[in-house]
């Protein structure tokens, strides 16, 4: 999708930058809780969702907890902490209700353009793993969100759920698997081109593709002015919005940094970039149908836990393996080898260095994956796939994550791996930090914004709210009954029964 159109006016009310599924889910919310609205999106590549967005450059999973074992630590005593997984969920549950919401609104005609049922698996092996396994099963399978959970150390059983991984298995092995069906795989990109279809389609609305934001300040007007290069003329101009979505992925930090706000003080970005084995062979992407989720080796970052990944991609089948993580100074795929250097900056320094010296686990395991062979990668993959051939697989290049660094007054400085909003006090500029859980949780992410950023207006945005979010203003960890009923509304809207 390329910009056809251009701004008449140089202010409108709000500016999106970056053409990813953050800004597109946050146009399609303003659009339908205030309609009038004036809203611009510049994008620097060609088309929008060609970075994290994009189908390949991520894993597409729709992050719910079902299967990614790092949302439940094991604690000291033996026992599984699931409020993070919980709280994962219910975030997921949001998105799935304003996804739900697009489709019945007849903005989205057809949910499989976007969203597969696939099942959710964790796959585990040894003794130790095994008891956590069925641990983490006996909190999750009794949780309302986590419905339907099923748990097996039957080999036969395990066959039949995922052949692929069993087949030509060392007998005698102790392992230990999850299942479940509500998992899906979603293909992110579609649905960020299908929402800014939506977006461009309704008045007052501007895509400029090609678009490079240079510096976002604050005028005296009271206004921010973005300062934007048109990269198809050479040419600048300004755009002056009432708010502003930083919603650039990798290159939020530094305009977030320009921007000059005093929440932006201080934060960092380290980035970690990923890499997957795809597999060519179309008999072998057959014998699969699931996403199998692993345990993470020692020092791994919680988004390198290793699965094995039934996609969904433009209606065809594909299979993954990976993340492989890598390391690049570069903040976005298509970035710069200088985002780093150039991010570093008094404020944040002591924090950046302190997260060095804290984090030699990390920087172990980075340098080890980084280091990998060929071989090396094949062998991770046959803990999965016993009988995989390296003909039958490829080395793909996916996107790249910025992890937050904050200072911290007893650390000096930390690493978080969650996902941010960091928002000026008066609500005028906003911008996301962080990727994980990511995608998944564009929905409630941007909720968050809505209430960071527009405070005043959510007394008269309320109904449309909970029409598009039905449990907006209730918890449906608490509510079992609730959480039935819109988990199987959203399964019917979204045609989620196999
Ligand atoms: C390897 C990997 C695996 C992942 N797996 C999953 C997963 O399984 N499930 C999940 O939910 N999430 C996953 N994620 C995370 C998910 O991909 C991201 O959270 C999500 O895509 C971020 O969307 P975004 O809109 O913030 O950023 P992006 O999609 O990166 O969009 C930002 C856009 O801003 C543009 N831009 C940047 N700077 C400027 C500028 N100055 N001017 C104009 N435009 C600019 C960029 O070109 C880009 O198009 C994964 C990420 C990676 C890297």
């Amino acid at each position: 999708m390329s910009s056809t159109t251009t701004d008449t006016a140089s202010s409108v009310d709000v500016v999106l930058i970056g053409g990813g599924v953050m800004s597109a889910t946050l146009g399609v919310l303003l659009r339908q809780l205030q309609p009038d609205w004036s809203i611009s999106t510049f994008e620097r590549l060609d088309n929008v969702a060609e970075e994290s967005s994009d189908a390949w450059n991520n894993a597409g999973t729709g992050h719910s907890a079902l299967c990614e074992l790092n949302y439940t630590p094991q604690q000291a005593d033996g026992s599984v902490d699931i409020s993070k997984a919980v709280a994962v969920n219910e975030a997921f549950q949001i998105s799935r209700q304003f996804w739900s919401y697009l489709v019945e609104a007849g903005l989205i005609a057809n949910p499989r353009d976007f969203i597969t049922p696939v099942p959710h698996m964790s796959f585990v092996w040894g003794e130790a793993n095994t008891e956590f396994l069925r641990k983490r099963y006996e909190a999750l399978s009794a949780h309302p969100l986590f419905e339907g959970m099923e748990y097996s150390e039957d080999p036969a059983q395990m066959a039949q759920w995922m052949p692929l991984v069993m087949q030509n298995r060392t007998a005698g092995q102790k392992l230990a698997v999850t299942r479940s069906l509500n998992g899906t795989d979603v293909n992110y990109g579609a649905l960020t081109s299908l929402l800014f279809g939506y977006l461009a389609s309704t008045p007052a609305s501007t895509l400029h593709t090609k678009h490079d934001v240079l510096d976002v300040t604050k005028g005296k007007d009271g206004l921010w002015h973005v300062l934007v290069q048109d990269l198809r003329l050479n040419t600048q101009r300004m755009v002056k919005a009432r708010f502003v979505f930083i919603g650039s992925g990798g290159g939020a930090l530094s305009l977030l940094q320009k921007s000059g706000i005093p929440e932006s003080r201080g934060v960092g970005g380290f980035p970690v970039s990923g890499q997957f084995l795809r597999c060519k062979n179309p008999d072998i992407i057959a014998q699969h149908h699931a996403k199998v989720y692993g345990k993470a080796s020692v020092g791994a970052p919680p988004m390198s836990v290793p699965h094995l990944d039934t996609r969904v991609i433009n209606g065809q089948r594909a299979l993954l393996f990976g993340p492989y993580a890598g390391f690049s100074t570069r903040f976005l795929k298509h970035g710069s080898l200088m985002d780093l250097p150039k991010s570093v900056n008094g404020g944040n320094l002591g924090a950046m260095l302190a997260v060095a010296r804290d984090n030699w686990p990390l920087t172990k395991y980075l340098i080890q994956q980084v280091m990998q062979s060929n071989d090396e990668r094949m062998n991770a993959l046959r803990e999965f796939v016993p009988d995989a051939k390296p003909e039958d697989w490829e080395l793909v290049t996916a996107g790249q994550r910025v992890q937050i660094i904050k200072k911290d007054p007893k650390k000096g400085g930390v690493l978080q791996f969650g996902t941010e909003v960091v928002a000026s006090q008066d609500g005028s500029i906003a911008a996301l930090l962080g990727a994980s859980p990511g995608a998944s949780t564009a929905a409630p992410i941007m909720l968050t914004v809505l209430k960071k950023c527009f405070a005043d207006k959510l007394p008269e945005w309320d109904a449309k709210l909970k029409a598009i979010v039905p449990s907006y203003g209730q918890t449906l960890a608490n509510n079992a009954a609730l959480s039935k009923e819109l988990r199987e509304k959203t399964t019917q809207a979204l045609k989620l029964q196999d």
